[in-house]
């Protein structure tokens, strides 16, 4: 295949199960099975509350765009609501909904005493500019501002958003409000109240599970191989990590296209590289892969870190890796799933396994608060110390049930909401 092939198979990358449903049939499926009543099921199936915005945007040739916004609030039991904003052309309102829910989960795993939020914008952010952007992302916030604030919803980065747009969105809030509030938002720039460690918090996450369950499988690291799908900030952050444990990333795909390396890629070239506004397929150092034929190579660990529903019932079946680490939120069918898992593949679910973005937020968040700034070792043992308690109970409610990481990962999260339900004098 040519490169310019690959670039239409990874466009034409299939996305067509609804994740709002996916997620309520998980949720449904772990309430039953913890025995527990059928209206804890209804309680936690959909968002509390979901606002729909207009964000209308004058481009720089005088066209005014009216784009479509979205944030949802899933359930603030645990403590305010607290998740991303994407900015994509393929948002959806149930997608929004699904990942507001998969927040509260990954927040309730790690017991982050925090809800669930999200928030997107249908937006192709590749076709507006700097200043456009910049006009977006104020006017998105203005548009939020009645639901969001720092003890209620607090926004941070997710796809294609940046600190640089947190900025923007929290200069915009600080106006309105008429004063300096930093835990509006996290995943900000550091010089105005963004954490050490946060930039590369999902991705460090992503690796101390891959750890975990090497260790959990006896796979010793410093011989594995991995391939990634994604090279964004988590798929990015998370291919550093791995080759410093000394694992031999043999392929990594994005939106552009794919590479791929026998002998192991040149990973802090390719980082270097990206940086620089590169994409993966105008790297000419390799040679090329489809996605496919990445997913299918005899290696031990895969690293899902883009979209939703990429490993299906159809490419499940040719997946080899011993490790499918969720970076990305949802990235694997139900099909999916069951084929993996079958197989005796080991699955870190995505609630679990990218959850060291939102942890770090929440660090975000406490500095904030207390105004005082910590070390960015301080950061990373917390993070650590966080994931590997947030695996050892899904494990261990695994062991316990006979079942998979994801059902074990969503009993383990519900059981959480539940005490919170019976505090609060919900049920029994
Ligand atoms: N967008 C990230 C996620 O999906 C991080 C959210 C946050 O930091 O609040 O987990």
């Amino acid at each position: 295949m040519t490169v310019e092939e690959h670039k239409v198979e990874a466009d034409i990358a299939t996305h067509n199960q609804n994740p709002y449903e996916i997620v309520q049939s998980l949720i449904k499926d772990s309430v039953d099975t913890l025995g527990l009543e059928e209206s804890i099921y209804h309680i936690l199936k959909k968002p509390m509350r979901v606002l729909e915005v207009a964000i209308p945007i004058r481009k720089d040739n005088g066209e005014i765009v009216n784009y479509t916004g979205y944030r949802s609030q899933h359930l603030d039991i645990l403590g305010p609501t607290k998740g991303g904003i994407r900015f994509h052309p393929d948002v959806t309102l149930d997608e929004v909904k699904a990942l507001s829910i998969w927040m509260s989960m990954k927040s309730a795993i790690l017991e982050l005493p925090l809800g669930g939020g999200k928030g997107g914008v249908i937006v192709n952010p590749k076709e507006l500019n700097s200043r456009e952007l910049e006009e977006l992302s104020r006017s998105y916030i203005r548009k939020i501002t009645p639901i969001i604030g720092p003890k209620k919803d607090i926004p941070a980065p997710d796809m294609n958003t940046t600190p640089e747009m947190m900025a923007w969105m929290i200069d915009e809030y600080d106006k309105l409000e008429g004063y300096n509030i930093p835990g509006l938002i996290t995943g900000k720039p550091i010089i105005i109240g963004g954490s050490q460690g946060r930039l590369e918090a999902t991705g460090r996450g992503v690796m101390i599970t891959i750890r975990e369950a090497a260790n959990a499988i006896d796979l010793d690291l410093s011989r594995a191989t991995a391939a990634i799908q994604g090279f964004g900030n988590v798929g990015s952050a998370t291919a550093h990590f791995l080759h410093e444990c000394g694992v031999k990333i043999v392929a990594i795909t994005d939106a552009s296209g794919g590479i791929y390396h026998k002998e192991g890629l040149n990973i802090k070239e390719l980082l270097e590289f990206v940086v620089d506004g590169n994409v993966i397929a105008d790297y000419s150092h390799c040679q090329p892969i489809s996605n496919e034929e990445m997913f299918a190579l005899p290696i031990d660990i895969l690293v899902p870190a883009a979209i939703e529903n990429q490993i299906t019932a159809e490419n499940a079946p040719t997946i080899q890796a011993k490790i499918v680490a969720e970076a990305a939120n949802g990235p694997s069918t139900p099909e999916g799933n069951d084929i993996l898992e079958e197989k005796g593949t080991f699955i870190i679910p995505d609630i679990l396994c990218n959850a060291g973005g939102v942890t770090v937020s929440y660090f975000e968040w406490v500095q904030n608060t207390m105004n005082y700034y910590w070390k960015e070792e301080k950061v990373n043992k917390e993070l650590e110390e966080r994931m590997i308690a947030g695996f050892q109970r899904v494990f261990t409610m695994g062991r316990e049930k006979g079942c998979g990481m994801r059902k074990a990962a969503y009993m383990v999260a519900i059981k959480q909401l539940v005490l919170a339900l019976q505090a609060r004098g919900w049920c029994q």
